[in-house]
């Protein structure tokens, strides 16, 4: 148990909006080995958000096709996709928790509808405590910090034991402390519960943290670079990743 491998092969996604066609992909082919950490960098606009949604299957492809564990998620019934997706873990910039629900039901809201094979409420608890949120079960999102707020949409992002987590700038919302310790608890997370980690992000500090970097301008990827130790001193000082 390693993680999720992920082959995106020759992907389009093709947006209209009023007379203008925009590519947010464009031809874009990935293989990302089981257990990896891969960061997407670009500028706002280039295709980010739209990848990881094709992968976690909430969007479908024009063109092309991507298989996690050879499962093709461009392909499945309406049945299978629901639980394909139910089992992917997806962490958003602004945390997308319910607002009136407790923290606890918050992780528990993506195997609310499915029957498990655990036990999903002492596995919450557990996955409360292991982000440092014991004793806060029972608190509204608003009475946390946006920090705070973060670690429960993680909670939740691994009810399901996934085994690919999507991360979409998972600290653009938060100063770079907090910042710094969302990724430093993704880190201890992964000993854990192994997983294959794709983070959208344009923060030096949180690339220099992944083993690859792959870059997207206009859909397309435009450099895809393996991070090594001495790479990423680098890679903090050199790479504009915005551009
Ligand atoms: P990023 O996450 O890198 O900022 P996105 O994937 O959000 O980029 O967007 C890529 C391009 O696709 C942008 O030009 C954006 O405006 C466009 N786009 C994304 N989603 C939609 C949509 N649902 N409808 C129309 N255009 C979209
Ligand atoms: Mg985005």
């Amino acid at each position: 148990m390693s993680g999720a491998t992920v082959v995106v092969s020759s992907v389009s996604r093709r947006f209209t909006s009023g007379e203008m066609r925009i590519a947010a992909v464009d031809d874009v082919s990935l293989e990302i080995e089981a257990g990896t950490v891969v960061a997407l960098s670009g500028p706002s606009g280039s295709g980010k958000s739209t990848l990881l949604h094709l992968i976690g299957a909430i969007d479908l492809p024009d063109e092309g096709s991507i298989t996690v564990d050879d499962v093709d998620v461009t392909a499945l019934s309406r049945g299978r996709l629901a639980r394909y997706r139910s089992r992917i873990g997806f962490v958003f910039q602004r945390y997308h928790l319910i607002p009136t629900l407790s923290v606890l039901d918050n992780v528990l809201a993506p195997v609310l509808p499915y029957r498990v094979d655990f036990d999903a409420p002492a596995r919450a608890m557990d996955l409360l405590a292991a982000v440092g949120l014991e004793g806060r079960e029972r608190a509204l999102p608003s009475q946390l910090s946006g920090g705070q707020q973060q670690r429960v949409a993680i909670a939740r992002a691994l009810i399901a034991h996934p085994r690919l987590l999507l991360a979409d700038e998972p600290t653009g919302n938060l100063d770079s402390k907090t910042g710094a310790e969302i990724l430093d608890l993704l880190e201890s997370l992964r000993t854990r519960h192994p997983m294959t980690i794709v983070i959208a992000t344009h923060e030096q500090h949180v690339a220099a943290r992944c083993d690859r970097l792959v870059r997207m301008r206009d859909g397309q990827v435009v450099s895809d670079l393996a991070i090594t130790p001495e790479s990423a001193d680098l890679l903090v000082e050199a790479v504009e990743l915005r551009t």
